[in-house]
């Protein structure tokens, strides 16, 4: 059965609905996992495990790294990055793209271990409080509140940079795309961007709509992104493979084109469920995925377009 681990740690099966039934998810056994390294450009390396893509920053400074999956993989992720070979310094910073524990689970390890963590201001708030994810819809996954040492230790509202390994890199927040705290990370020296969830390969994207998260603003974040940064930028997705620009372009565009077929179906005065049941999405249907699926990106659109938070499915 085709696993994929989104979130939390929990392997999400192909095809099961994951809010409704939770005992159905199984708690992934991360001894068995391993850390892939690969070089996109320069000194700027790709970590896949379990969970977020991994982007790092190793050079004669040390190391930063973008997001750190989970807690249990934080000591193969530091024998990966030594066993580059580059550097025995360790991780000095940790910069988190958003608050979902398969992108922030490593942080207590890393920041027990010496390593700074850096985020918006809005990953520290929900990581402080805990709450709920999901896509308004059927999609929903509660967060208990991280413990203090996982907390960031320097946030920001906007952007900042870290200067190290003669590289400006920086962490631009985006409002309201896939979460409310959003950041995408950029090395201008060695042409590289960590998109976070606004920008995805597994399918169509979960959007944390109870989150804050929107696809409006998932769509405006990456046509900024992509109108800004240089044509031949190497793009870190949050999950799947080293992408290019064409790739982000055809994501929104998919997005446009879908959240445009829903806005149709609001304005017909059209329900949630008729909407499934007709598929308006079906045209789309190479971007359906085991986690988002056509029917659970449809809550999705219409709980972002019509500005809901989600308890409307319920009653449908
Ligand atoms: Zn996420």
């Amino acid at each position: 059965m085709k696993k994929v681990a989104l979130f939390n740690g929990v392997m999400v099966m192909a095809g099961m609905a994951l809010s409704t039934q939770p005992s159905r998810a199984q708690q992934q056994d991360f001894s068995k996992v391993q850390i892939k390294v690969t070089k996109v450009s320069g000194n700027i390396y790709m970590l896949e495990g379990s969970g977020g893509n991994i982007a790092a920053s190793v050079g004669e400074d040390g190391i930063v790294i973008v997001d750190d999956q989970f807690a249990p993989l934080a000591e193969k992720i530091q024998a990966a990055l030594k066993g580059l070979g580059i550097t025995d310094k360790p991780v000095r910073f940790v910069i988190n793209t958003h608050y979902h524990g398969d992108h922030t689970g490593g942080n207590a390890p890393f920041s027990t271990t010496g390593s700074t963590v850096i985020a918006q201001d809005n990953v520290r708030k929900r990581l402080e409080t805990g709450g709920t994810a999901g896509t308004g819809g059927a999609v929903k996954m509660d967060v208990p509140a991280a413990p203090k040492a996982a907390l960031p230790v320097i946030t920001f509202e906007h952007d900042v940079t870290v200067h190290l390994n003669g590289e400006d890199i920086r962490a631009l927040h985006f409002p309201a795309g896939h979460t409310d705290g959003d950041a995408v990370i950029f090395f201008p020296k060695n042409n590289v961007v960590h998109m976070g969830d606004d920008f995805v390969r597994y399918g169509f994207p979960f959007i944390d709509v109870t989150s804050g998260g929107s696809v409006q603003g998932m769509i405006a974040a990456m046509e900024k992104v992509s109108s800004q940064l240089p044509a031949d930028v190497k793009v870190i997705p949050g999950h799947g493979e080293v992408s290019n620009l064409d790739d982000v372009r055809a994501f929104v565009k998919m997005l446009k084109e879908t959240s445009a077929a829903v806005q149709k179906a609001i304005d017909a005065h059209k329900t949630v469920e008729q909407m499934k049941q007709e598929k308006i999405l079906e045209p789309w249907k190479k971007w359906s995925g085991d986690f988002i699926d056509q029917g659970k990106f449809i809550e999705t659109l219409y709980s972002s377009l019509t500005g809901t938070k989600g308890e409307f499915v319920k009653h449908n």
